[in-house]
């Protein structure tokens, strides 16, 4: 049943009582073609490509709780093509371009909202690092603005732009840049990848993958075994715990990233906006929360809560950058677990096991990939080679420590990208 304008109208005049569930419950067939582990952003993603974009039709995700149960319904929503490097430039920027006709694409409305994002800097050295980035952003395709003082004043006035520590000196603006709602791009995706025919099987859990001679050849799951001829592993925060199940080890470690929502407020911020002298970026959700986060937790865990120091870090960033802030109350916080490179880029690649897949290591910044990463796993699986813009990806650079992608120029510390 296709969403739009008559039929809500109908609807509305019927009970509502004509709506079918957005997708079937299928039980698992003994064998699929492709098989897609994870029904988080970039597994829903995946399977809908595959269908969509290569014509195929045998296929299932498996998610061992529920769809956007993940990181997917946890994330802070921030959506951008503001990368530096060549590798995540190209591919950023391809899913921005995606994200711009997605709701048309899944006919679901995901409030794709392009509100513009304001990274602050604080200093003459920021100011010419942001200068660098956003001319790498414009010979991208992209666009990118650099404010002046005065001219962030006029977009943001309710900052504190003369604290003492890290006064304002200006911001890099990406109007192209903003918010989507995140378990509506899950919901948008999961949708329109079951009208296609893939199978989205709910509390199915992957115990075990079999591989026979180095080939996979399919997986144990909690509903019983199921074969499979390909399989994608796209389980984000689980990426090491599953990869090991095939006997693999990859260069991924789990952090917890904790968000944070305030009460409902009247309008108040109307762009995404990052302070540049502590991780810090807030924007208002169409509730009305205030809508906000900061660093990762600083050591490794699969908790999908977070702990009290970071908490108070985030808001004693947010205190010094907008002290208005401490005028609303929170209302809840929640964390996720989220699958950290050594240099804060992802990986979509083959494994050394043939027919075997991963996409994983989007670290805090996966919500914005999530229909390129789709379109690219897709496009892996199906043609057994890299997309274009995904092409730099790898698992080779952390063997070889060629090509490495560290946008923060932090070394191989996870918890500092
Ligand atoms: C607090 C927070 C804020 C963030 N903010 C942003 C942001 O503003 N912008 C941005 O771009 N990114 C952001 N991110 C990152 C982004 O949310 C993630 O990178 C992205 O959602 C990860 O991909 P996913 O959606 O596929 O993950 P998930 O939704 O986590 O999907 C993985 C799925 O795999 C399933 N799974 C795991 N193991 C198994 C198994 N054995 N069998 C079956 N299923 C399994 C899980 O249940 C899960 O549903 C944030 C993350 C967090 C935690």
């Amino acid at each position: 049943m296709r969403y739009n304008a008559f039929n809500i109208f109908k609807e509305g005049l019927t009970g509502n009582k004509g709506w079918r569930p957005a997708w079937r419950e299928p039980e698992p067939k003994p064998e699929y073609d492709m098989i897609i582990i994870g029904g988080g952003g970039h597994g829903l993603a995946t399977a809908y490509y595959l269908a969509k974009n290569h014509g195929l039709k045998n296929i299932a995700v498996l998610e061992k709780g529920h769809i956007g149960s993940g990181n997917i319904g946890r994330n802070t929503t921030i959506v951008r093509a503001n990368y530096f490097l060549p590798g995540n430039s190209e591919f950023y920027s391809h899913s921005l371009k995606l994200w711009e006709t997605l709701e048309t694409e899944l006919n679901y409305n995901v409030m794709h909202s392009q509100r513009g994002v304001i990274n602050l800097f604080h200093s003459d050295g920021q100011r010419d690092t942001f200068a660098r980035r956003g001319n790498m952003m414009i010979n991208q395709g992209d666009d990118a603005e650099l404010l002046t003082k005065e001219a962030v004043r006029e977009e943001l006035p309710y900052l504190d732009f003369d604290n003492g520590r890290f006064p304002i000196y200006g911001g890099l603006f990406h109007k192209r840049g903003g918010t989507a709602r995140h378990d509506a791009v899950a919901w948008g995706y999961a949708r329109a990848a079951d009208q296609l025919g893939v199978d989205l099987i709910q509390k199915c859990e992957v115990t075990g993958i079999d591989v026979l001679g180095g080939v996979v050849k399919g997986v144990q799951t909690s509903r019983g075994p199921i074969r499979a001829k390909k399989v994608g592993i796209v389980v984000a925060g689980r990426s090491s715990q599953v990869a090991e199940m095939a006997g693999l080890k990859v260069p991924i470690e789990s952090h917890v990233l904790q968000a944070f929502v305030t009460e409902g407020l009247k309008p108040a911020i109307d762009h995404v906006v990052t302070f540049g002298m502590g991780h810090f970026y807030i924007s208002q959700s169409d509730k009305g929360g205030l809508v906000f986060g900061g660093d990762l937790d600083s050591y490794a865990s699969y908790a999908q809560r977070g702990n009290l120091p970071m908490m108070e870090h985030v808001m004693e960033a947010g205190m010094a950058l907008m002290p208005a802030i401490g005028k609303a109350k929170v209302l809840r916080s929640w964390g996720g677990i989220v699958d950290m490179t050594p240099d804060g880029s992802f990986i979509i690649d083959k494994t050394e096991i043939e027919n075997l897949y991963m996409d994983c290591g989007w670290c805090y910044g996966g919500f914005k990939a999530v229909p390129a990463s789709g379109w690219c796993m897709a496009h892996l699986m199906a043609e057994d080679q890299p997309h274009e813009v995904a092409k730099r990806h790898t698992f080779e650079r952390f063997k070889t420590g060629c090509g490495i992608m560290d946008e923060e120029g932090t070394g191989s510390q996870h918890n500092l990208h």
